[in-house]
């Protein structure tokens, strides 16, 4: 469970919600006690003013002012009971040095008449009486009563004490902010469950297709709706295991097909030398003849195979020379004109003479023109035409070879460059081992290019050979 990334997930989502809601709890909760105590102050402080000038108004004078002191102040703010001073009271100590016992608090608010001196002391270095310091007139609030200075109400070095209202409303903020948090982290470890679970779910359909691979079930369809990442992931995934799945296939049938071709002149060259040796037959030079002829068709396909496993490893030697695509055009038919001329088919090359040379390996160009000429006359009628053609196209040369044979069904079309298929079916009768345009694919590829092939039944096939141009 532990290791299992739904709960890594849903971890991570909790204490990211946990370490945003405890940082923006602790940041109102700090700000609210500021600007609450500021308010406070601020309100304290005016309704002070206010009393004062009802106070001078009333007496014309400050005289009598300390004794009515406690009771403005409590009218302007009532203040809670004074605690005993508790160790890690702030307002146990006065910030000037000496302690103050609880009766004795400095006020809140001090307050000079208008020539600087103390009536009410708000620190026990400047006692009534005595001048105020300067800087505390100055940063005191002037008190008027019209437009003349009657008198400065002095700031004291101390917090105001929250009365009980004030005091629950700053519990409430804190009941509030807790509800918050608690409620944040009951949300981040929904959504954060709810999430990680949307995002597992495709990963534990992938990872059981993997499995299903891994024990030999090799086709697997991965259903993912999504479009993100690991939808792309699924859809890569559903490819491969066609990929894999086809590829396999392949191979299957490439071994039952070759079993099948290695049997078919074994069983020949068997029954014919069994033949021989129990005197039934006699080893005429034309048996022998029919008993080469099987042998050969066994070197050959062994010859292919082997070819081909070549270039499968890339270790397929290339003997690289720079040629003219007309004049390996012209070399490649000429092997093949007078089979053409004999079957009564005609024969054309056609090549601009502003085309790039190509560089290629001349041997394993002829085995591959080989290949697709003797495909195009085995399925090209008597009256028919093949045509060589070579143009130019960007950096590309591209040689084709087009015959108005046979065609080739579009249910064959995508398959006939795999290894031993036959469009035919009939692969004992027609002789042909079923590799020729999967040795010619491998060879082009071995040389840097494509082949492709398209066809209409009935009425053509093209065989288009991409190379790079070579340019000195
Ligand atoms: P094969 O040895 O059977 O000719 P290839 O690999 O050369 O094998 O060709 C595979 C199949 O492609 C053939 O069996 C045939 O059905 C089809 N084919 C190839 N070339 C042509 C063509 N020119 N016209 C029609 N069909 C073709």
């Amino acid at each position: 469970m532990r290791n299992s990334l739904l709960w890594k997930l849903t971890l991570a989502f909790m204490l990211v919600a946990i370490i945003t809601a405890g940082l923006v709890a602790v940041f109102i909760r700090l700000t609210s006690v500021e600007r609450l105590t500021r308010l406070i102050i601020d309100q304290q402080r005016s309704s002070l003013k206010t009393a004062l000038i009802e106070y001078y108004t009333k007496n014309k004078s400050w005289d009598g002012l300390p004794a009515a002191w406690e009771e403005i102040r409590t009218h302007i703010s009532p203040q809670p009971p004074t605690p005993p001073p508790q160790e890690n009271d702030p307002f146990r100590n006065n910030p000037d040095g000496g302690p103050h016992p609880p009766n004795m608090r400095p006020a809140f608010f001090g307050f000079a008449d208008a020539n600087g001196k103390i009536i009410i002391s708000v620190s026990t270095n400047s006692p009534a009486g005595s001048d105020a310091p300067s800087q505390a007139v100055q940063e005191g609030t002037p008190v008027t009563l019209d437009g003349v200075v009657i008198g400065t109400i002095l700031e004291s070095p101390f917090k105001p004490r929250f009365n009980p209202a004030e005091n629950m409303f700053l519990n409430r903020t804190n009941d509030a902010l807790m509800l918050g948090v608690a409620g944040a982290m009951l949300l981040a470890l929904f959504l954060g469950i709810l999430l990680a679970r949307t995002l597992i779910r495709p990963i534990q359909a992938l990872t059981r297709a993997s499995q299903n691979i891994a024990n030999g079930d090799l086709e697997q369809e991965v259903v993912v709706n999504s479009k993100d990442e690991i939808g792309q992931l699924a859809e890569a995934f559903n490819t491969m295991s066609r990929e894999v799945a086809r590829v396999n296939n392949l191979r299957r049938r490439m071994t039952a097909d070759i079993a099948h071709d290695l049997r078919t002149p074994l069983t020949v060259i068997a029954g014919y030398v069994e033949s021989m040796q129990d005197g039934i037959l006699q080893p005429t030079p034309a048996r022998l003849a029919i008993i080469y002829t099987e042998i050969e068709r066994l070197q050959n396909l062994v010859g292919d195979l082997r070819m081909l496993s070549q270039v499968d490893a890339g270790e397929l030697p290339l003997n690289l020379q720079i040629i003219h695509p007309h004049d390996l055009l012209e070399k490649a038919l000429a092997c093949f004109v007078p089979q053409a001329e004999m079957k009564g088919i005609s024969v054309s090359i056609t090549c601009p003479d502003k085309i790039p040379d190509i560089q290629v390996d001349e041997a394993r160009m002829m085995q591959v023109f080989g290949n697709l000429l003797s495909n195009a006359l085995r399925y090209t009628e008597s009256g028919g035409a093949i045509s060589l053609t070579a143009e130019t196209d960007g950096g590309k040369v591209i040689l084709t070879v087009r015959d108005n044979g046979a065609g080739i069904s579009d249910e064959d079309l995508p398959n006939i460059f795999d290894r031993l298929y036959r469009g035919d079916k009939s692969r004992t009768q027609s002789g042909e081992s079923g590799l020729g345009l999967a040795i010619a694919k491998g060879l082009i590829l071995a040389h840097g290019g494509t082949i492709w092939a398209e066809s209409v039944l009935g009425e053509y096939s093209a065989f288009h050979i991409v190379l790079p141009a070579h340019y000195n």
